[in-house]
């Protein structure tokens, strides 16, 4: 898929569902340890179709700590077998690092 391709399918999945803006990775494209939550979408005052924070829903059983939830590795990589996990699971499957990066370049 082509860097512009993805951007579009981005573009048509609307706010609630933001999750290819987040940023979930580094310059370099390394996985982050954990992930900033939208705190506008808490409160339900986010439209930002392009937030690039996480949105959480309720109830998820996700912690949060300090605002940030913790990434899940295991689901990252394929497969978490914890029944009740308190990591974030990454909605979306993620790009190789180097697209990655190259996303994240393109967006500043
Ligand atoms: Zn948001
Ligand atoms: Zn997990």
């Amino acid at each position: 898929m082509t860097l512009d391709a993805l951007l579009h399918e981005c573009v048509d999945s609307g706010a609630q569902n933001n999750a290819p803006f987040v940023i979930y990775t580094d310059e370099d494209g390394q996985l982050l340890d954990t992930l900033p939550v939208c705190q506008d979408f808490n409160r339900g005052l986010c439209n930002r179709p392009a937030c690039k924070f996480v949105h959480l829903q309720e109830g998820e059983g996700v912690e949060v700590v300090d605002n940030r939830v913790a990434v899940c590795r295991d689901a990252a990589k394929g497969q978490c077998s914890r029944s009740a996990c308190k990591y974030y699971h990454i909605p979306v499957a993620l790009p190789p690092a180097p697209v990655m990066a190259a996303l994240s370049s393109y967006r500043h």
